[in-house]
This record gives C-alpha cells, sequence and structure tokens, in this order.
C-alpha cells in the first residue's frame, strides 16, 4: 500500500492529523510525506499506523500519539503523565522574559506545577537563568526532566517533587514565582472536551469544587518563600476566577496587573511586591 491510498483511505479523523500520525510512524517530516505519496509502507508500519489512527478516533490528543508538543518554539516531549503545554500558557513565559530585561539582576526563580517542565525550560532555555521546577507528581517530574535533558536546559534546573511548597525550605525566597496550578472548577469539568477529560490527568486541571482551592493554598503560602519586591506570575481560567486569585494576591500585599489571551479571556494574573 502506497502513502497516497492510506491518505484517500482514511476518512474518519483529519487530514493534518492523519498526516502526523504517518510522518511520526514513519519518521520523516510532514512536507517529505506530501512529496513521496508513492511510497510502499510496510505491513507493520501500516498496522502501526491503524492503530494510532483508531487511538486518535477514540479521542486520545494527537500529542500524546505523536509525543511531542511545541511551546515556545521548542519540541516538548509529552505523554499522559503531563498536560499537554497550551499556547496561552506561553503568555507566561513571555511575561516573565520581559521581567528579567527589566531586572536582570533576577536569579531565584521557581516554576510551580512544571508538569512537562513547559514553562521553566523555556525561560532557562532564553535566559541560562538557574530555575527551580516544581510539582506534585512524580511521573510528571520524570517526563520534565527528561526534557530538560533533551532541550539541553538541564545544567540549571533544578526539580523537587512536592505538595505546593511542603517541600521547600521556609525562608528561602524567591524572586519570581510562575504558577500554572490547576484551575478547572466542578461546574466546569463536565463541559471540558472528552480529549482533555478522559486523556489528560485530572490532577494536573482541576482545582476543586469552585476551581480556586489549589490557588487559595499557594497564596497563602507564597508570603514566605517571595522576595520583598518580588513577581508572582499565574496562569488562570477567565473573568471571574481571575478576579477571585487577583483578591487573593491582592490580600497578601501584592500590587496585581490583569493580562487577557488571544480569545479575550482573563489568562494571567502578575503580582508584584
Ligand atoms: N487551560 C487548561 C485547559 O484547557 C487548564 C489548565 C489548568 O488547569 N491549569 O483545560
Amino acid at each position: 500500500m502506497q502513502i497516497r491510498d492510506i491518505i484517500s483511505e482514511t476518512k474518519d479523523i483529519g487530514k493534518l492529523d492523519l498526516i502526523n500520525i504517518i510522518s511520526f510512524t514513519l519518521s520523516m517530516r510532514k512536507e517529505e510525506i506530501l512529496m513521496n505519496v508513492e511510497r510502499e509502507i510496510e505491513n507493520e508500519q501500516l498496522a502501526h499506523i491503524k492503530n494510532l489512527v483508531k487511538d486518535r478516533m477514540r479521542g486520545k490528543p494527537l500529542s500524546y500519539i505523536t509525543k511531542s508538543k511545541e511551546f515556545f518554539s521548542e519540541p516538548f516531549f509529552v505523554d499522559e503523565r503531563v498536560l499537554i503545554p497550551r499556547p496561552e500558557t506561553e503568555l507566561l513565559v513571555e511575561e516573565a522574559l520581559q521581567i528579567l530585561t527589566k531586572k536582570p539582576h533576577i536569579s531565584h526563580i521557581l516554576d510551580m506545577g512544571t508538569g512537562s517542565g513547559a514553562i521553566g525550560i523555556a525561560i532557562s532555555k532564553r535566559t541560562g537563568t538557574h530555575i527551580v521546577c516544581v510539582d506534585i507528581s512524580m511521573e510528571a517530574l520524570s517526563v520534565a526532566r527528561k526534557n530538560a535533558f533533551l532541550l539541553q536546559a538541564s545544567g540549571s534546573i533544578h526539580f523537587v517533587c512536592s505538595d505546593l511548597f511542603r517541600g521547600i525550605k521556609r525562608g528561602r525566597k524567591f524572586d519570581m514565582v510562575l504558577a500554572n496550578l490547576p484551575y478547572v472548577s466542578h461546574e466546569e469539568w463536565d463541559g471540558v472536551m472528552v480529549e482533555v477529560r478522559d486523556f489528560e490527568p485530572k490532577i494536573a486541571l482541576y482545582g476543586g469544587v469552585g476551581g480556586t482551592e489549589v490557588y487559595e493554598r499557594f497564596a497563602r503560602e507564597i508570603p514566605h518563600y517571595l522576595e520583598k519586591d518580588g513577581y508572582v506570575i499565574c496562569e488562570v481560567g477567565g473573568d471571574t476566577q481571575g478576579k477571585k486569585i487577583k483578591g487573593m494576591l491582592e490580600t497578601i500585599g501584592l500590587t496585581v496587573v490583569v493580562k487577557k489571551d488571544l480569545s479575550d479571556r482573563v489568562r494571567m494574573l502578575t503580582g508584584h511586591g
């Protein structure tokens, strides 16, 4: 069977997804696939492609199938142990980089709830700043470590398995803390896309009944770990929730700026001491 036959025969998933699956299985770039549609595919590879197409039909995210997601122009390894980095999370990295250009003295950065390591590794790669990446999930940290190695950022990153700040010595202060913590509420959970709800780690998404339980704890603990003129950069899920978390950060004495994402939803809060 030729590449062109699979492309014309497969109707159950989108063409782009299919081409990604073929490219992944045959270890060929996508452009090469389209330029070599007459190429014969071995039976074993064909069976593999068919299995992956079935996975995709069941709703498995393409990134888990191809084990890869681009974030801030870097190819991150991902699998079911971590949340797939979202494009809107790049906002946090952009914000951090902007602050770092203005405040080059910043040298202690924490990425809380690092997951695949996307935020911390992206910042470390651009700046060489030392970063501590924290996650409650040991499994997620294995993925983050793998990414630091694959993307050659391992020298300046430390990984800590901890439930928020529990595993960090009290009194250890950071100039900047970034956090993309779980913030999906109980009510929103049923409306979450099947791809997300049935495949991505719930622990990375579900923020308790109101969605803000983890952020509440974060805001309570952070004063012990933030330098006096430190920055907190958080990802949040929308206007109502944004207001609530903004209030929490203001209560601990931070001045907070709110930013929206490309779909005009409140997505990021930057608190400054
Ligand atoms: N934005 C994520 C979603 O798509 C939620 C991420 C989070 O809870 N931190 O579902």
